[in-house]
């Protein structure tokens, strides 16, 4: 594979960054994954526009490649070869080679930018799309900016990890009573037909797929409410699904051991993927 650090195209094994890095020590990088779609970025626009406001809020400079990013993810699909599959892309803080809580100097220390490819043969039409997911429910115990895409992914990791122990394939993460959005995916409900999602503040990551789906469903004339919701809501739903820019929209057909309807992905969110799916390649670049 060749991947991007700094400004060069390399092979994997020869790409290196500083142990001093801030994003090593102390997770103070953000990052975005954007999906490869017969060899064309999905929503790249979107991604780079989050990618800027994350980088604003947490007083990072932008990369001097910054303008030049939508060139690099090209580059990349092209030197890989990537049909399918997703390109992760990370910015973190750099080093100024010592550690300290401090921000280094942004005059003279270089954020680090790097990306890669990672194929994924079949992800438009995946198995577990066809099936749906299980889901479990665990707390939300991480910090209060999850607006921000940081790379302070531990405890999305260790929800995965639970959700696997369970025999499940991913956890809903549930503060004050309510949820809040997947280890990696923000969640929704439909009730007679209303799609029911949560509404966007600091506790969310604001979705590019979310956006893009609810604009869909709202073309659509399909009712949407932006509200919170509870497990018990959630299993006592008539169905229940997930976006992300790395799995589109993801039926859910099981929440903490509760059966959706017959079990199957339902009608909502297989029609959502499907439109999704169809209007985002479209407009694929
Ligand atoms: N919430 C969280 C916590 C996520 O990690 C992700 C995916 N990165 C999402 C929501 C979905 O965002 P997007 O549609 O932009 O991939």
């Amino acid at each position: 594979r060749t991947v991007y650090v700094n400004g060069d195209y390399l092979p994997e094994a020869e790409a290196t960054v500083s142990i001093f890095d801030r994003g090593f020590l102390m997770a103070d990088g953000v990052y975005e994954v954007t999906s490869v779609l017969g060899g064309k970025l999905i929503d790249f626009a979107g991604h780079a526009k989050r990618l800027e406001r994350s980088l604003n809020e947490l007083d990072m400079k932008k990369p001097a490649c910054f303008d030049d990013l939508l060139e690099v993810h090209r580059e990349l699909v092209r030197l890989n070869a990537i049909d399918e599959g997703l390109i992760y892309l990370q910015i973190t803080r750099g080093s100024d080679g010592d550690r300290d809580f401090v921000f280094p100097d942004p005059d003279t220390t270089e954020p680090t930018v790097v990306l890669f490819t990672q194929s994924k043969p079949g992800l438009a039409d995946s198995a577990q799309s066809r099936t749906g997911t299980k889901i479990i429910s665990i707390e939300d115990i991480r910090w209060g900016r999850r607006d921000i895409k940081t790379v302070q992914l531990l405890y999305p990791s260790m929800g995965k990890m639970m959700a696997k122990k369970a025999g499940c394939d991913d956890a809903w993460l549930v503060e004050d009573g309510h949820v809040t959005e997947g280890t990696s995916n923000n969640a929704y409900i439909v009730k007679g037909g209303k799609i029911i999602t949560r509404q966007l503040s600091n506790d969310i990551l604001h979705g590019i797929t979310r956006a893009a789906v609810l604009r869909f469903a709202r073309e659509a004339q399909m009712e949407i409410e932006e509200r919170s919701f509870t497990i018990e809501e959630a299993q006592a739903a008539d169905e229940a699904f997930t976006t992300s820019a790395s799995a589109f929209v993801m039926p859910v057909v099981e929440i903490d051991g509760v059966v959706l309807g017959d079990g199957t992905p339902g009608p909502v969110a297989k029609r959502l993927r499907e439109i999704y799916l169809d209007e985002s390649v479209k407009s694929a670049i």
